[in-house]
């Protein structure tokens, strides 16, 4: 039996994305291994939203030809499609993927000869109008479901829109029944995902707060989580609608990027720290307990000590349950890149262990206040050492001892 494994570099959405080709490689006929194992065929699922991401990718492609010099090595997502011409050259790679062909990776990976005597399948992205719908089916507790793609918004640090192209998103109807093909296998918890999921609607006139309305009534699915979203497509009309008991949790992930103002205007974000606070504070006016995670980027272009502090400060005032810390990585062909005041990897290291231990003090001080509530766990079906753990509907991680009858079900607890 021919095998196949399938390695994911970046993030909930490429993994949606593998997922899905592991399931054509099943109904293929292939049998699935990990990816430390021997394979026919490897695909690799890259990323490019860091340097560090991109050398991971480089690295793993080496490391599977050592492992299987006879092996085909399948390489897509945005490193690939950012850089075709050298991924093409690393041994052991059989194609490179861009985004308009993935709906044909298993194709180009199984085909007998190289399809069309091409090992190069990309296209210049602006010509990239495909969408390729995507859902993950490994896990028997929770599936990230792909709603969108692209996006228009050309941060200036930012290098997805390079590789993914322009905002764009199935119909809703096409949506739901993904929704409802997840609910089938069992899972009771869907992660909605994409690369501006709150743009969802951009390619079909639909709004994102219909297609929030139409998953809520999907059977089957018992929570809805979003994987992240902008502050400003994450409308008071939304929140008020979740706040009033829905499947979706008080669980958000929204990116602010940097807490100075003049730091935002620099990066093109659209909006200023005043708009944010608001946002944050209209949250928690709506629900109680709310978790909610914060991207912040230290070490942008420009921003000096002073800026700095402004953020630390901003974050403190807001006190969220987590901030996600990313410091500054110069992608190609961004504006930032060629931006003056490019901040030195020792200062960046310095702003991301303060804000590391500012993390650490605001999320024992969210699990503290959960200290004593009731909370609805949706239990993994891992059993580590006897105990079993899960996540309430405000992504507070618990466990207990283990117990079969429980897994991948909804269990209220005392946190
Ligand atoms: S909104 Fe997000 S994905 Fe889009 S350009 Fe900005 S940082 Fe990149």
């Amino acid at each position: 039996m021919k095998t196949v494994a399938l390695d994911t570099l970046g993030c909930k959405l490429s993994f949606a994305e593998t997922s899905t080709f592991a399931r054509r490689f099943r109904e293929g006929g292939y049998l699935q291994v990990p990816g430390s194992e021997k394979a026919d065929i490897y695909v690799v699922n890259t990323c490019a939203v860091t340097e560090h991401a991109a050398k991971k990718g480089r690295n793993l492609i080496r490391k599977l030809h050592r492992l299987n010099p006879d092996a085909r090595i399948v390489v897509t997502g945005c490193y690939a499609q950012l850089n075709p011409g050298a991924v093409a050259e690393l041994e052991g790679v059989w194609a490179v993927v861009g985004s308009q062909y993935k709906p044909q990776l298993y194709e180009i990976a199984t085909a007998a000869e190289p399809l069309d005597g091409r090992r190069i399948f990309v296209e210049p992205i602006a010509a990239s109008t495909s969408y390729f719908p995507a859902y993950s089916s490994a896990d028997r507790t929770r599936s990230f479901l792909k709603v969108q793609d692209g996006c228009d918004y050309h941060c200036a640090y930012c290098t997805v829109p390079l590789a993914r192209g322009d905002s764009r998103n199935p119909s809703i109807e096409t949506v739901v029944a993904q929704a409802r093909e997840i609910a089938a296998e069992g899972v009771k918890e869907v992660v909605i995902t994409g690369v501006n999921t709150g743009d969802f609607g951009k390619s079909t006139g639909e709004s994102f707060f219909d297609l929030l309305k139409a998953l809520n009534d999907v059977e089957g699915i018992e929570r809805y989580r979003i994987s992240s979203i902008e502050p400003n497509l994450l409308t008071n009309e939304i929140i008020d609608w979740i706040s009033a008991g829905t499947k979706f949790v008080p669980h958000f992930h929204i990116p602010l990027q940097s807490g100075c103002d003049r730091i935002l205007q620099q990066m093109g974000r659209r909006y200023t720290t005043a708009f944010f606070a608001e946002k944050i504070a209209y949250i928690r006016s709506r629900m109680d307990h709310v978790f909610l995670g914060i991207d912040v980027i230290v070490g942008f272009p420009g921003e000096t000590d002073e800026d700095f502090q402004a953020t630390y400060s901003f974050l403190e005032r807001l006190n969220p349950a987590f901030i996600h810390i990313f410091p500054y990585s110069r992608r190609a062909d961004t504006p930032a890149a060629v931006m003056k005041g490019q901040v030195q990897e020792c200062v960046k290291t310095k702003r991301v262990e303060a804000l590391e231990e500012l993390c650490r003090r605001c999320h024992s001080a969210f699990y503290e206040a959960n200290r004593g509530r009731r909370g609805t766990v949706l239990f993994e079906s891992t059993d580590r050492n006897g105990m079993m753990s899960g996540y309430t509907s405000n992504y507070i991680r618990v466990e207990r001892p283990y117990d079969e009858t429980q897994a991948g079900r909804l269990v209220e607890v005392e946190i």
